[in-house]
């Protein structure tokens, strides 16, 4: 984390909602002089509304946002010490790309001296300094992009902030665009907050990666160690590919996962804890000879990759893991495999079964997540305010949303070796987590129930 004396913005306890739609949820945030950061997560995470935050083209409900140590929430956008890059380059048509570069100058009144030295550098830093005179009409995109980066940097920003920059760039131009970036970044050394949904590009660009979903930070850190230490289940999955399995830490040191127990690193968990553990395919050595090794399993299939092969693997207890090797290995022979103790991730559990707070509405109906739900009789009155815990396996999703007692859609997949964990989000916003062996794709609507002995409710106090 940013020491104070070298932080140049600090967010604190911002939170941004739109109508019911919490957007941002106590996001708290140093960033460093001359770092760049890098604002990663899935579409709608809220990485674009954090930007135009510390643009100031919004402003948060709750929460400040410092500069320099100071409050800049009453600041207007021009008269913050920084400058934007959008997707949509926004140049002006009607001009060159010198005069595109020099509007905000001439705006200013800055001397035309200056301006001319000015806008002389940012081309040369863009790498544009023959095209001055070109129609902006008439330059790829990339070199669009690179115009508006260099309209950016000759208004000499303390911070630039880029939204998906690179988003609207066929692959090659964006990759030689990435390079060139981290180079300017490099010579301006100023500071560079980055917005993407991409992770390889996060991970190219970025001293700093902050990784987001649903409006939370998830996870800040170096790229190498958002990538090797994911914290939780959503981060090892959205940063490049991980085999990701439901484990229980046995003691300090043992894990059990993939019906087998391995020596890993990790301690503190306490014994017979149920963890989430993270195993990246190119982790997993894979040998001919299965005689010896720590586990077995069945390869079924084998893709060339470019550099590697990427296999699927179902071990001898039926779970199927990815594994990446330069070699290939024959589809249907057997293999085995071995695990380094320090290439085992453990990750505590986000939770272990789904939880809500209800009311019973009879002894044997209870209402909760804005529905009514009929219960075993349990003793419990009208009235009675309760907890009401499902296991992930015992919620029911229905083709048919109308059979359901609730409608939700299937927001996120995770694999998890031999079963898929699945984040439902009903009408009114609330998640209910399942297991399932069924395939479903994101985006479907499903009706959800649950059987009357899968209710476990017990009176809260
Ligand atoms: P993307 O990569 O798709 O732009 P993002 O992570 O940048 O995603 P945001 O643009 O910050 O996400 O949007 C976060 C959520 O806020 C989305 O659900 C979006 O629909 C919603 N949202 C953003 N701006 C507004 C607005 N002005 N009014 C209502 N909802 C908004």
């Amino acid at each position: 984390m940013a020491n104070q004396n070298n932080t140049i913005i600090k967010i604190e306890h911002l939170c941004k909602s739109f109508g019911d739609k919490v957007v941002l949820d106590d996001i708290n945030l140093d960033i460093r002089k001359g770092e760049f950061i890098t604002l990663l997560g899935p579409s709608g995470c809220g990485k674009t509304t954090l930007l135009r935050m510390i643009a100031g083209f919004l402003r948060p409900d709750s929460g400040v946002i410092l500069m320099d140590g100071n409050d800049i929430s009453d600041v207007p956008p021009h008269l913050r010490p920084l400058n934007t890059v959008f997707q949509r380059y926004a140049l002006f048509p009607h001009l060159n790309v010198y005069e595109n570069i020099a509007f905000g100058l001439k705006s200013n009144k800055v001397p035309s001296p200056e301006i001319d030295a000015r806008v002389r550098k940012a081309l040369k830093m863009v790498s544009m300094t023959d095209y001055e005179d070109r129609d902006v009409n008439s330059l790829s995109g990339g070199q669009q992009q690179r115009v508006a980066i260099a309209r950016a940097i000759v208004n000499r920003p303390k911070v630039l902030l880029l939204d998906e920059p690179l988003a609207a760039l066929d692959l090659k131009m964006r990759k030689d665009m990435q390079m060139e970036l981290k180079e300017m970044h490099h010579d301006l050394g100023i500071t560079f907050i980055y917005v993407t949904h991409d992770q390889e590009e996060a991970l190219t660009l970025s001293d700093t990666v902050v990784v987001m979903s649903d409006g939370k930070i998830q996870q800040i850190g170096a790229p190498i160690d958002i990538y090797n230490e994911p914290v939780n289940s959503f981060v090892a999955d959205f940063i490049g590919e991980s085999n990701i399995l439901n484990g229980t830490m046995i003691h300090d040191r043992e894990v059990e996962f993939i019906g087998h127990s391995f020596e890993c690193v990790d301690e503190g968990f306490g014994e017979h804890t149920p963890v989430d553990v993270v195993v990246r395919p190119e982790d997993i050595y894979i040998i001919a000879n299965a005689e010896n090794a720590k586990f077995t399993g069945k390869v079924k299939s084998c893709i060339f990759k470019g550099v590697h092969y990427e296999m699927f693997v179902e071990t001898d207890k039926g779970y199927e893991l990815m594994l990446q090797d330069y070699n290939a290995f024959d589809v249907d022979s057997t293999v085995g495999m071995f695990i380094k103790p320090s290439d085992i991730h453990v990750m505590q559990k986000e939770r272990i079964c789904n939880t809500f707070e209800g009311k019973m509405l009879s002894s044997s109906k209870v209402e909760f997540l804005g529905a009514e739900f009929d219960c075993a009789d349990n003793g419990l009155h009208e009235g009675d305010d309760v907890t009401v815990r499902i296991a992930f396996n015992k919620v029911e999703l229905l083709d048919n949303k109308e059979d359901g007692v609730l409608i939700g859609s299937v927001e996120f997949i995770l694999y998890k070796g031999n079963h898929y964990h699945l984040t439902v989000v009903t009408e009114d916003g609330d998640k209910i987590y399942v297991d399932t062996n069924d395939i479903w794709d994101k985006g479907d609507i499903v009706g959800i129930s649950v059987a009357v002995s899968d209710l476990r409710i017990t009176k809260r106090v």
